[in-house]
């Protein structure tokens, strides 16, 4: 075949295959609950996806059988009830309501050593309150590129903490986890569980040497206490890219991954995101 012969039949293959993503794209079910995600039906088919608000935070909305849908990631810290969203289409702004139910989730005690990262010093709290600025700046980027809501497990390991356990550390109340942790031998290979680009990597006092991933429409993903990173910010990656290794730098009690991810600012439940095999 040519060149003049391959190129319609590419473009023929590739429209069908996108109409048939997005008559076959699944309608997921929505886990409306602190740490969780709310799928919310936008009752519009229009060619251009609407754009979505929930609160200050622009929303990832993504196309279902039914039409285009808001994916939208409710904070551990929500209340229960009512929440809004704004949604602007053909220059009109309408409001969505849609219901957070409660969530409850384990409490586990864990003792931690090392004082120097449980109560930090002055000179710390200063370094965390900098970096805290710089994650959040990362966490409420929104890159407006297509994007797919579905993630690839970066590593293969027993979960040994889950996401949204209530934490006390030496027995003081501390923010519940906001990530899942895979254990795996140190050294093992941590992957990019969907395309994007390198948003950050570096130090970071609690989180140890950390990568974070920006998938674009607010969907970031992080890994923390990593012994070596391969990445650099601003490279791209796609699913299955190696960007480091587990360690246990930072404040960890032995090697393993956490692993964070982020829709709208809020830190949700990576398990809600996982593809189907
Ligand atoms: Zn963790």
């Amino acid at each position: 075949m040519t060149d003049n012969e391959i190129m319609p039949w590419v473009r023929v293959t590739a429209i069908s295959l996108l109409l048939m993503l997005c008559a076959t794209a699944p309608v997921w079910a929505s886990n409306s609950y602190p740490g969780g995600i709310a799928w919310v039906p936008l009752d519009t088919n229009d060619d251009q996806p609407p754009v979505v608000h929930y609160g200050s935070r622009r929303v990832m909305v993504a196309p279902s059988a039914i039409g285009w849908q808001a994916v939208v990631g409710i904070p551990l810290g929500a209340r229960n009830g009512q929440h809004e969203l704004t949604v602007t289409a053909k220059e009109t702004t309408q409001t969505v309501s849609f219901q957070v139910a409660p969530k409850a989730y384990e409490t586990q005690s864990i003792t931690i050593a090392d004082k120097g990262k449980v109560t930090p010093s002055q000179t710390n709290l200063e370094r965390i309150g900098r970096e805290q600025i710089k994650m959040k700046a990362i966490f409420r980027n929104f890159r407006d590129v297509p994007t797919q809501p579905a993630l690839f497990w970066p590593l293969q390991g027993p979960i040994s903490s889950p996401f949204g356990l209530r934490r006390l550390i030496n027995e003081k109340p501390r923010n519940p986890h906001s990530g899942l942790d895979i254990a795996a031998p140190e050294g093992s290979p941590i992957t990019a569980p969907a395309a994007g680009v390198i948003a950050d990597t570096g130090d970071y006092f609690f989180n140890g040497n950390s990568v974070f991933i920006d998938h674009g429409q607010g969907l970031v993903t992080l890994y923390c206490h990593m012994s070596r990173i391969d990445v650099k910010p601003g490279d791209p990656v796609k699913t299955g890219d190696v960007i480091g290794q587990v360690g246990q730098t930072g404040r960890a009690t032995g090697p393993h991954l956490h692993w964070g991810v982020s829709l709208n600012d809020a830190r949700v439940d990576p398990g809600l995101l996982m593809a189907e095999d």
